[in-house]
């Protein structure tokens, strides 16, 4: 379970957490038209030191969101972290944390009908303390009899609020079924990814993903995973529409996203993945994330930002 966090950034500082709320009028509550973030911070104990990963990737897709819903976000990147380094002090978070920014159409007024422009726009950030992982062992996941959201209707690749009830659609139904999770189709019929994280599989030794065009979430986690597996396990990456009946004769197949991390998938509806035990290369690719997130990884180091400073860790 998450614990709640004890400080949030609202309108502009930070605040008690039960200080940050909005309005029942609030239009992005009430039209979903904000986007958020979903950010890790990994607590090194050795080093005790907090990185948070690949933070201007994150932010720098948030803006673009924002750029999609006409937002007008005057933070650059270096300031958003700025304030999240600042944030994280302020918790003085000691353990792994999530890291949610949402930006949104702040007006508290119905009257003015449904649009993007001539409202204002701000930024909350809050962290919680630690977030519920996948489970340990393989997914069993299914084919959503949803369609993913398309790009001309609620554009995929930015991470909008109200597009979430596509996945939670996906997700509730998955789950009431009694699976983990499921995969989604696009409106071209193509396997995009499931409801909060893309896809992998590997057939014979190739891994292949839905390329960005396929109405997935361009997710930071897949771009990372496509660079571990083409520079350090020298795996072949192909980025292209996968077909329906290719992830039941995949070898392997993972899930991957902020939250997910690598989330090897054993079973899909009444077939095994490969012979339904988590692939090789599964195994390989999950540790070397763990360790590239948590500092581990000398030449991945750079997409890490440390919260605390020399003084502080020194302090303890
Ligand atoms: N797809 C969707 C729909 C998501 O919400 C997420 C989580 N942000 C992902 C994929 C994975 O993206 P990332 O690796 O950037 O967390």
């Amino acid at each position: 379970m998450m614990d709640h966090p004890r400080n949030a950034f609202f309108q502009g500082r930070i605040v008690p957490f039960a200080e940050a709320t909005v309005s029942v009028m609030n239009v992005t509550f009430n039209y979903g038209t904000g986007a958020f973030g979903g950010i890790r911070g990994y607590w090194n104990a050795d080093e005790e030191q907090l990185f948070v990963f690949r933070v201007q990737d994150h932010f720098e897709r948030l803006l673009q969101s924002g750029k999609i819903l006409r937002m007008n976000i005057t933070y650059t990147v270096e300031e958003l972290a700025a304030i999240l380094t600042d944030l994280l002090r302020t918790e003085g978070y000691r353990q792994n944390c999530y890291i949610r920014p949402l930006i949104y159409k702040s007006a508290n007024e119905i009257g003015g009908g449904v649009r993007l422009h001539d409202i204002e726009d701000d930024l909350t950030i809050f962290a919680l303390p630690s977030i519920r992982l996948h489970q340990q062992g393989g997914l069993h996941v299914c084919f959503s009899a949803w369609r993913r959201i398309d790009d001309n209707a609620i554009p995929a690749r930015g991470k909008v609020t109200g597009a979430y009830v596509n996945s939670a659609l996906i997700k509730s139904d998955a789950v009431l079924a009694g699976y983990d999770e499921a995969l989604v189709l696009n409106n071209d019929g193509h396997v995009s990814e499931a409801s909060v994280a893309n896809l992998f599989i590997i057939r014979k030794g190739v891994a292949i993903t839905a390329p960005v065009n396929a109405n997935v979430l361009e997710g930071i986690t897949r771009r990372t995973l496509i660079q571990l597996l083409r520079e350090e396990l020298n795996v072949e990456v192909v980025e292209r529409d996968i077909d329906h009946t290719e992830v039941y004769l995949a070898d392997e197949a993972f899930l991957c996203g902020t939250s997910a991390q690598v989330s090897p998938i054993t079973r899909i509806e009444h077939r095994p993945i490969g012979d339904g035990q988590i692939g090789d290369i599964t195994v390989q690719l999950r540790d070397l994330y763990l360790d590239v997130v948590s500092g581990r990884v000398e030449k991945y180091r750079e997409w890490l930002m440390p919260v605390y400073t020399a003084e502080a860790i020194q302090r303890g």
